[in-house]
């Protein structure tokens, strides 16, 4: 789950990390108020869930507050396209409104969790205010790593090394590590997955500040966090993805072709993406339906695929061990009962009563593409959403 730049520096604040004085404002005059209060030159930026904003118009420098209210009414209300979003780009409906800084150098500093080796990885470039892939491109060698051992925690050496790897002054060299060990706190204590300050910056009088942040956190720990699930903006999420959470289908995944997908189990979505995609079509979606033996996870299926005006037609491949066909086959009757579906429908499914299921289909009279097999059925598929009269 990610969220809003002003929610993550109101975290790093938390935790000790110096970030700019600043508020959220919702309208004009609320930005206006604001820059007014501040008493000093300010930064408006345009808060959504994408990074690149400074390229794409999202950040301006106001000196007055007058030029604050303009700044604002600028960005409220509009859509910010970045190289980080689609081309639809995402919706401004606040910015924060920050003291504006004098910025001497651009840092780098970011903590995630390590895939690889399952541990913190704190991260430091003396090269900020460019993205880190792009550094790790061209000058992998300014990137300083230091790997933290949770039974130990954050210690003040590494914390030097990161230091000493920025080009800091002796001066900041002794102020970095506490700054490093809030941002190792944050991650620890908020079941973060990605907590990073780009830039962190050098004032011209020599004090370290963040002056951007993003925070993502694990959506797998997520259930005991409430106080992080009520930072969620669904307003920045793909509609579609929000609806899917709502409907208690955990494994929803965009795609960009027309097949809707209803399958049970990861690997095997994987496959039918695999399948489709060598029979010369592509996925609109896979909804991982699990093993939970109920129909509505089989009737809100339905309920994504009529909700994309994508999907053309829909694969239904099932392969039963603890999920049981028979019940799938009742969701499948459940929902033509419940709504009108005009697209065709392809359905293969093996394993755990498949004879009770293709009973229960048969007797429901539903117009559905029986394949016989996994190829079978991706291939009918494919075929179907090139006919499809959608
Ligand atoms: P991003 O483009 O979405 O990552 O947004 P950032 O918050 O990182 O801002 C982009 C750039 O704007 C930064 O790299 C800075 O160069 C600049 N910027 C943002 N805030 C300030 C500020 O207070 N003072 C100065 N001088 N530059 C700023
Ligand atoms: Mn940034």
């Amino acid at each position: 789950m990610k969220v809003h730049e002003y929610q993550a520096k109101a975290l790093l604040a938390q935790f000790g990390i110096p970030v700019p004085r600043g508020k959220v404002a919702y309208t004009p005059a609320e930005a206006r108020g604001i820059a007014a209060e501040l008493g000093c030159k300010v930064v408006i930026k345009a808060q959504v869930y994408a990074g690149g904003r400074g390229k794409a118009g999202g950040i301006k420098l106001a000196n007055t507050p007058e030029e604050a209210e303009k700044a604002a009414r600028d960005l409220i209300g509009t859509r910010l396209v970045t190289h980080q979003t689609g081309p639809e780009g995402v919706p401004v409906s606040k910015v924060l409104v920050e003291e504006a800084s004098d910025v001497e150098r651009e840092l780098y500093l970011s903590i995630l969790i390590d895939s690889t080796t399952k541990l913190p990885l704190m991260m430091a470039s003396e090269a900020g205010g460019v993205e880190i892939e792009q550094v790790a491109e061209t000058t992998p060698e300014k990137i300083f790593k230091a790997y933290i051992y949770p039974g130990i925690g954050f210690e003040p050496f590494q914390g030097r090394k990161l230091a000493y790897g920025m080009n800091l002054s002796v001066n900041q060299v002794r102020e970095a590590p506490k700054l490093m060990e809030g941002l190792y706190e944050l991650l620890m204590t908020k079941d973060c997955s990605l907590a990073e300050i780009n830039p962190l910056a050098v004032t011209v009088d020599g004090r370290l500040l963040a002056l951007d942040a993003k925070v993502n956190f694990d959506d797998n720990a997520l259930f005991r966090r409430k106080d992080i699930q009520e930072l969620r903006d669904v307003e920045q999420e793909d509609p579609l993805e929000v609806q899917a959470r709502e409907w208690g289908i955990s494994n929803y995944v965009r795609m960009d072709g027309n097949i809707g997908c209803m399958v049970n189990g990861a690997g095997l979505a994987m496959a039918v993406n695999d399948l489709i995609q060598y029979c010369g079509g592509s996925a609109a979606n896979f909804l991982d339906i699990g093993t939970l033996n109920t129909t509505d996870r089989v009737v809100n299926s339905f309920k994504m695929f009529k909700a994309d005006s994508r999907v053309k037609a829909v694969l239904i491949n099932i392969f039963g061990g603890m999920a049981r066909v028979d019940v799938i086959a009742k969701g499948i009757v459940e929902a033509y009962q419940q709504m009108d579906i005009d697209f065709p429908v392809v359905v293969r499914l093996a394993g755990t009563n498949v004879d009770e299921g293709n009973r229960i289909l048969a007797e429901s009279g539903i117009d559905l593409i029986e394949a016989k097999d996994f190829y079978d059925g991706a291939y009918k598929a494919v075929e179907a959403a090139k006919g499809a009269t959608k």
